[in-house]
Parts: structure tokens; C-alpha cells; sequence
């Protein structure tokens, strides 16, 4: 994690024209592009692809059709479409049944209770084959009613779905003990977005001080819980934490995003642990792709590179 003035400076570059007419022509142009080394492609079966592939190693995975901040109802129900679409696809795929998505993505700054429905939509038809949907959780103007939406669908009988909790955040400690105590799956990371010091901690020990005590609380009170971090102290912590209080390995999963760290991720399925990849994938790919960037200064020569590469 990056402190707040360096993912502001990446931010700001996420907002720049040229880089983004620059990524979006050469980052996914051919199976050798560099955005592909993060996000599976931009079609379904890429992604399946990618899952099948994962799933010969041993992971599990959550696969995610990118998009966010949606500004129109037909969007949001184009977006619905999609994931019922991909939905369908999985299930006939024969590959395991997981799936992310975002709230904005269904439309949630036009109507919050349309994007309530088409949530709704997708979990009918995604529950009773088997899938787990699971919440992703975007920037600090979302938390409250993130998590409202979820007690919401909760409350009429939803079990086959789970929110994400970020460590950044001060109040995300008491959100915690609330979805624990409701037996809700919770995601915890760190946080991807850059956030005020009015809301979130500024200083990456802060973040992940809190990281580590939401860990235990997840392990120890939590239902079904996901520990989603590439960070290998974290990791350590967690699985130590599961040691001493005798947390079965089966009992939790770790989860890692397509394409980082996956010499860790490999390593933690030798040892016996769950692990589960995000895998992203679909057109609208420049923000998640930005934020990866953001997390890691290396990355950003990485796709200098790549340019340039595509570009000669
Ligand atoms: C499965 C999953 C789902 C997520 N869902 C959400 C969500 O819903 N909402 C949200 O706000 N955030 C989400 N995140 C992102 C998360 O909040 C962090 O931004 C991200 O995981 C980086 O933090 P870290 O815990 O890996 O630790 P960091 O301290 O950032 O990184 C630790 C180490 O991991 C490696 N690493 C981390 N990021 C990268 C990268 N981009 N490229 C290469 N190496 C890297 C590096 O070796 C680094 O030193 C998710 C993350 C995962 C793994």
C-alpha cells in the first residue's frame, strides 16, 4: 500500500487522457498486451479461459465483469444483462460459481432502488444454481449504503452473498462486528481508494494495525471469512492467528487478485489453505486497471514498457 500522496499522484494520472487513450489502445490489443497480465480479457469465455486455468492449479476463483459509476438506467440494466448473461455462461461452463460486482455498476448513483432490483434479478437467478455473489465494496460515500443494501437482501432471505470490508476506514471495525453478528461473509482488504484523513488512516501501518486486528476478529466471530491481502505479513499473521486458536484451515479462504503474487498463491494452496483469485475481466477496464498501478510504483514501468513495446 502506497501513502496517501503517492495514490493521489496515481489518481490524478488515472484522470490523464493520454495515458488512458495510450492503455485502452495498446493494454488489451493482443493476448500478450500488458493490462492482460491483471484482467483476464474482455469477453466471458476469456475469462472462463482464465478460470479454467486457475482452477488446474488448485485455486478457486470470483469472476468479476468490470464496470462502475454507471450514469444511466439503461446502462445499469445493460450491466444486469451482462451478469445474468455471464451467469448463464459459468453454469453451462461446468467451472465454480463465483461472481463480484458493484453496485454502482447497477446503477446505484441514477436509483438506488433499481440497482436494489437488479441486484435482486441476479441473485434469483444466481442463488438457487449454486453461485455466491459477493458485494465489492467502492469508496467511502458507498459504505452506508453498501451495507444497508446488503442487511436489506439479508433480511428477505439472501444467504448466497457477502460484503467487503476495508481496514482503511475507522468505522469498518464496528462494521465488522455488525456483519459478524448478523453471520454475514465478509471480504476484508485494506482499501483501494484514496481517502480523506477524515474517514480513513493516512499512514500504511495504521492500515494494516487495523488490518491485523480485523483479522482475528474475522477468523475468530466471522462466517465464511475471506482474508483478501497479497501481503505476505498479513498473510503470516492470519495463519498464525488460525494456529493458535485452532481456526481449521477449511474454515476460511485467502484471496488474491488475477495476476499478482501468484508465486504466493500457489504456495499457500501446497500449504493446505484455501485460495481464491479475482478474476477480472470485460471492456470497461481502466479504472481497476489504474488502481493496480496505483498499489505498486513497479507497475507503472511495467506498462511504460508495454507501450512502448506496442507502440514500435
Ligand atoms: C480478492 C480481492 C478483492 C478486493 N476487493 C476490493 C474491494 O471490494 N474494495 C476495495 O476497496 N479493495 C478491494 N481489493 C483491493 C485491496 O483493497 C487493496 O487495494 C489491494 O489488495 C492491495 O493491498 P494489499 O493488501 O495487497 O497490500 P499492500 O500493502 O498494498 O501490498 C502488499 C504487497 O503485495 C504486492 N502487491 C500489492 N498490490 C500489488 C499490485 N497492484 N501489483 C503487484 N504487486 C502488488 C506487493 O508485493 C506489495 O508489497 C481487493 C483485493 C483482493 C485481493
Amino acid at each position: 500500500m502506497l501513502d496517501s500522496a503517492s495514490k493521489a499522484f496515481f489518481h490524478t494520472l488515472a484522470q490523464s487522457g493520454l495515458l488512458k487513450t495510450l492503455a485502452s489502445r495498446y493494454g488489451m490489443r493482443s493476448p500478450r498486451s500488458f493490462a492482460r497480465r491483471f484482467i483476464a480479457g474482455e469477453t466471458v469465455d476469456e475469462a472462463i479461459e482464465a478460470a479454467r486455468a486457475v482452477e488446474a492449479q488448485g485455486l478457486m476463483h470470483t469472476l468479476d465483469l468490470l464496470g462502475e459509476s454507471v450514469t444511466s438506467l439503461e446502462q445499469a440494466a445493460w450491466a444486469t444483462q451482462q451478469y445474468l448473461a455471464m451467469v448463464e455462461a459459468i453454469a453451462k461452463a461446468g467451472i465454480g460459481r463465483g461472481v463480484s460486482l458493484k453496485l454502482t455498476q447497477l446503477g446505484l448513483d441514477v436509483d438506488k432502488a433499481t440497482a436494489v432490483d437488479n441486484l435482486r434479478r441476479i441473485l434469483e437467478r444466481a442463488e438457487p444454481a449454486g453461485f455466491f455473489i459477493r458485494v465489492d465494496m467502492e469508496n467511502s460515500p458507498y459504505t452506508d449504503i453498501t451495507l444497508e443494501i446488503f442487511e436489506t437482501l439479508w433480511d428477505q432471505g439472501h444467504r448466497e452473498i457477502g460484503v467487503v470490508l476495508q481496514s482503511a476506514l475507522y468505522r469498518s471495525e464496528k462494521d465488522l462486528a455488525r456483519m459478524n453478528a448478523l453471520g454475514a461473509s465478509v471480504r476484508l482488504v485494506k482499501g483501494a481508494y484514496k481517502e480523506p484523513a477524515s474517514v480513513a488512516y493516512q499512514r500504511k501501518a495504521d492500515v494494516d494495525a487495523a488490518f491485523l486486528r480485523m483479522v482475528k476478529a474475522l477468523l475468530t466471530d466471522g462466517h465464511r471469512p475471506a482474508v483478501a491481502t497479497h501481503d505476505a505479513a498479513m498473510i503470516d499473521a492470519a495463519r498464525r492467528w488460525a494456529q493458535e486458536q485452532q481456526i481449521a484451515a477449511e474454515r476460511f479462504e485467502f484471496q488474491m487478485l488475477y495476476g499478482i503474487r501468484r508465486d504466493l498463491q500457489s504456495q499457500l494452496v501446497r500449504d493446505g489453505y484455501r485460495m481464491r483469485v479475482y478474476i477480472p475481466f470485460g471492456r470497461e477496464w481502466f479504472p481497476y486497471f489504474m488502481r493496480r498501478l496505483g498499489e505498486r510504483p513497479a507497475n507503472v514501468w511495467f506498462v511504460v514498457r508495454g507501450i512502448a513495446g506496442e507502440t514500435r
